[in-house]
């Protein structure tokens, strides 16, 4: 391996190397079956070629031998002429290899013959005296050692150009006074060989020199598989050849070494797809291994955290962000159907939701959007959360439990506190400011009653000391004037009432209240302001009064604020008699009723609008900025909207007029569902 070749090559290529050794020795094993099969067959076939020519050599001896004995029968027989001839004829007939019999002098001098009835008759084509050159050697050596005895072979002519390979056999009787002569054929012979083999081989008879005598059997000897055998007859020696019709055996011999060589070659193709089949698993589950590994990695980097129940609602599965959330560690939730994080307060109510919330099964929608519950940090901390919930499936779709992503809002929770807090700060300084402003005019109104009642009593006690009076005219004077302290005296008391009620912080609980009620609740308060300027207030309710739910605290104070300002800016650039307010209620809509401020004072210009609900925004030296900034936010926290602009028909730098509106109380919005865990 190069120092530069990166750490995968290396089992790749022992994987290669691996693998061409596999293909190498499946091929050298093969070889080596088919060599070692093809030299097996080989050499059976050269061993059957042995066992046949052994077997044919035996045959060979034993049917010249038979003929032998069957031809000594005839020539110890000492018939006459036409019993000799009977016999011999019966003979010729039974054997099929003699040709002819003979019966000779002891010169050799022919005294009789019997031809085979098969065939043409022998010695037709060619004398008989010109073929029997070997028969005087011949029966001279039978003569001599007193055993029947085979000539050499020759080749007697036949008609039509035939002819076959023919040997003597000559028996001499008492010692040599006559002979007895059989012509063999040796075709015919052989053939009577060959008939006791299967036929897989050819047999010939042969010279030592080579030269082929006869040959049987079946003649297609493909001179591939020889062998020979040495027959010793009396007096002839003959080579006996079979040579096997089979030749050389093919590259694929035999249906078995077929089968072995089509298995093998099958188990590489097994084994290949076996390998490709691994290779795609293996891919597989390197993409089943990242894909777990990226979703673990995402679990892990969550911020929000996960909770997977099953139908029972036991917990399957958490992750770390949920763990961290509540303080538990996965082993000590996983399992639980009553998770140590349900506040021991609570566990009830939880247990109650959850086994109604479980008989509703996966088709409930409600649970995706959301709810906000409460759980129990490990040290006993409560905390909410919104939990967001979604069926989980399996593979073949069927719901197998739920899975909730879990957020702690706990910091949004306070973050919305502080902001409230800061808002009834706001209110509340904006109210004390107001009440600041007010303080002034307070006093000049409360002069007034007091002045008088001053006056009265003065008055009073000047009448009960004169001397001269009527007693029953003092007692009436008396009383008309304590009728007026009184009088005076609960003008004042009103007039400290509405500052009262309106600077103490009330709950802002809302309620359906009637448009005049907060109407009328005001107006004291605005006609004591308008007092001052002469302002005219002119109120403009419908009948029937329609009813708005709100908080009757806030809605006053937006009033108040609006009809201050109003007055306000009427003080200066409106002549005294135009100054007019106007108060209008309105029921625009089913469910929402309008509140109208107007007045004649010179408008509000763009630039100041741009600004006007920016909180601390004033264009007065006194002015706090507050005011439009906590009133819209009151009308918003109610649902509704507060807006301004000229009044309609007038043209801009004509007066202003704000709006705003609330809800009627038909459906008062019904308090948030507690929801389960
Ligand atoms: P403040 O009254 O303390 O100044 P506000 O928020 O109530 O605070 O008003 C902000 C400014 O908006 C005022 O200073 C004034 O310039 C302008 N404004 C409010 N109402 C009117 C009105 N009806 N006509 C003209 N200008 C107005």
């Amino acid at each position: 391996m190069s120092p530069t070749a990166s750490p995968t090559t290396a089992p790749a290529l022992r994987v290669r190397v691996l693998w061409v050794a596999l293909v190498l020795m499946l091929l050298v094993a093969q070889s080596l079956l088919v060599w070692l099969t093809l030299d097996y067959e080989s050499g059976r076939a050269q061993d059957r070629s042995a066992e046949v020519a052994a077997q044919s050599a035996g045959e060979l001896r034993r049917q010249a031998q038979q003929l032998l004995e069957s031809v000594q029968v005839l020539v110890w027989s000492p018939g006459a002429e036409a019993a000799w001839r009977h016999e011999s004829l019966g003979l010729l007939r039974e054997r099929r290899a003699l040709l002819r019999l003979e019966r000779r002098d002891d010169q050799l001098r022919l005294l009789s013959a019997s031809d085979t009835p098969y065939g043409a008759a022998p010695f037709s084509a060619m004398s008989r005296r010109a073929l029997e050159l070997e028969l005087a050697p011949t029966c001279a050596l039978a003569a001599r050692t007193s055993t029947p005895t085979f000539s050499r072979s020759y080749f007697m002519p036949q008609p039509a150009g035939q002819g076959q390979e023919v040997v003597d056999l000559c028996f001499a009787v008492e010692g040599g006074a006559r002979y007895v002569v059989a012509t063999v054929s040796l075709p015919e012979l052989l053939e009577k060989v060959a008939a006791g083999t299967r036929g897989e081989h050819e047999l010939s008879l042969v010279e030592p020199d080579g030269t082929r005598l006869a040959r049987a059997g079946n003649l297609r000897g493909q001179g591939v598989y020889q062998a020979t055998r040495l027959v010793s007859l009396p007096g002839l020696s003959l080579l006996l050849r079979a040579d096997a019709v089979a030749g050389r055996p093919g590259l694929i011999p035999n249906l078995a070494i077929a089968l072995v060589l089509g298995l093998s070659l099958s188990l590489l193709g097994v084994v290949g797809l076996l390998v490709r089949d691994i290779r795609r698993r293996s891919a597989a589950e390197h993409a089943v291994a990242e894909a777990l590994a990226f979703r673990r990695a995402m679990e892990d980097s969550l911020v929000t955290g996960l909770r997977a129940r099953d139908r029972d609602g036991r917990i399957t599965y958490v992750n770390p962000a949920f763990c961290a959330m509540v303080g538990w560690d996965a082993e000590s939730l996983v399992g639980q159907d009553t998770p140590p994080y349900w506040p021991p307060e609570r566990v009830d109510d939880y247990r109650r939701r959850q086994a109604e919330r479980l008989q509703l099964g996966a088709d409930d929608n409600a649970q995706r959007q959301g709810f906000e519950t409460l759980f129990m940090r490990r040290n006993g901390e409560r905390f909410p959360v919104m939990i967001y919930e979604a069926p989980l499936r399996d593979r073949e779709g069927r719901h197998t439990g739920w899975m909730s992503a879990a957020v702690d809002v706990s910091g949004e929770r306070r973050m919305e506190e502080l902001s409230r807090q800061q808002q009834e700060r706001l209110q509340a300084s904006a109210r004390l400011a107001t009440v600041g402003e007010m303080a002034s005019l307070l006093s000049h109104e409360l002069n007034q009653p007091l002045a008088a009642i001053a006056s009265y009593a003065t008055g009073s006690l000047n009448l009960i000391d004169a001397p001269d009076e009527d007693p029953a005219a003092l007692k009436d004077l008396l009383r008309q004037a304590l009728t007026r302290i009184a009088e005076q005296a609960e003008r004042a008391g009103r007039v400290i009432k509405s500052v009262h009620g309106f600077v103490r912080r009330r709950d802002g609980a809302r309620e359906a209240l009637a448009a005049d009620q907060l109407v009328e609740a005001v107006l004291p308060l605005v006609r004591l302001q308008a007092r001052k300027s002469g302002t005219r207030i002119e109120v403009a309710l419908p009948r029937p009064v329609p009813r708005v739910w709100a908080d009757r605290t806030m809605v006053e104070q937006v009033l108040l604020n609006l009809t201050r300002n109003g007055i306000q800016a009427m003080d200066e650039a409106t002549p005294a008699a135009e100054r007019v307010l106007h108060i209008e209620v309105v029921q625009t809509h089913p469910r929402w009723v309008r509140f109208t401020v107007r007045d004649a004072g010179p408008g509000i210009p763009p630039e100041v609008a741009a600004r006007l609900f920016t909180p601390f925004f004033t264009t007065k030296t006194e002015g706090m900025g507050l005011g439009l900034s906590l009133c819209r936010t009151v009308i918003e926290q109610h649902g509704g909207a507060l807006d301004f602009g000229p009044p309609p028909g007038e043209s801009a730098g004509r007066g202003t007029e704000f709006r705003f509106t609330l809800p009627v109380p038909e459906s008062p919005p019904r308090k948030p569902a507690d929801n389960p865990p």
